[in-house]
């Protein structure tokens, strides 16, 4: 329990941190991006405009990062709908095959039960997608991308007790060190070749699930395969409640 609580305040300090200089940066882009675009316009089709091109471009990268760095510093908005995860699971699953290459063979289970969660679609999407992405970078000579959705009853645990959504992205690639397990979460960790990573991916997916009142957890093994869990704080009550109203209204109309 003290590990995990030194982990959340150290995740804490460094979201602070990050999202303060991502902020900033910002600022500092849409100045570049702005006057870059200035030189461009006026360069016509001279070298100069083609290298104010190249900024653009490089300025967009940089901004793609920043982004990531504020989904994980919670200082980005959230447009909150009800989102039905197994649909949100269901429609991703083209997308998602189309970013793997064909030696993974991607499988998908849905659960029974209707599984809607208070959320933002689009922020879930991109937890999804980079899951994916990692899975797929970590199983370089093919192998099974497993998403499930599913219920969980928690209890003791590091949220309030009770019934969340459980989607489970599990993949049976190269898994990782323990000295790797412990920094994955942390903005700018990577392990990947320069270019290949930012090291953003699962410090923004940690930071727009638990934004969610949610947990992202990871098991390891190395040489088997890694699973990561989202859970989601079930929004079941409210469309329960508003049936049992429209059936109310309904019967005493008869
Ligand atoms: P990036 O993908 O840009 O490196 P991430 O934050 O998404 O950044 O991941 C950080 C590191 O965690 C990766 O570089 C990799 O070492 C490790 N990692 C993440 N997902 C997996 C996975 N499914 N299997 C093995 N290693 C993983």
């Amino acid at each position: 329990l003290e590990e995990q609580l030194r982990q959340s305040q150290k995740m804490e300090a460094i979201g602070t941190l990050a999202g303060g200089i991502a902020h900033d940066f910002n600022n500092i882009l849409t100045v570049i991006a702005g006057y870059a675009s200035l030189i461009q316009i006026n360069g016509e089709e001279s070298e100069a405009a083609g290298m104010a091109g190249e900024i653009l471009l490089s300025v967009e990268r940089a901004a793609e990062m920043t982004r990531s760095l504020l989904a994980f510093s919670r200082k980005q908005e959230v447009h909150l709908e009800t989102v039905d995860l197994n649909r949100l699971v269901a429609e991703l699953q083209k997308s998602l095959s189309r970013l793997i290459s064909e030696d993974i063979e991607l499988v998908v289970r849905i659960a029974g039960e209707e599984l809607c969660c208070i959320a933002d679609r689009g922020q879930l999407e991109q937890v999804l997608i980079n899951l994916a992405v990692n899975a797929r970078d970590a199983m370089p000579g093919g192998g099974i991308l497993d998403i499930r959705t599913d219920t969980a009853e928690l209890e003791g645990e590091d949220l309030p007790d009770g019934r969340y959504a459980l989607i489970t992205v599990s993949d049976n690639g190269t898994g990782m060190a323990k000295e790797v397990q412990e920094r994955v979460f942390e903005p700018f960790f990577t392990t990947k070749e320069v270019g290949k990573g930012t090291g953003l991916g699962l410090s923004s997916c940690y930071g727009i699930i638990k934004k969610h009142n949610g947990a992202l957890c990871m098991q390891s093994e190395p040489g088997a395969g890694t699973s990561f869990r989202i859970y989601l704080p079930l929004s079941g009550e409210r469309p329960c409640r508003q049936r049992e109203e429209c059936e109310e209204r309904l019967s005493a109309g008869s």
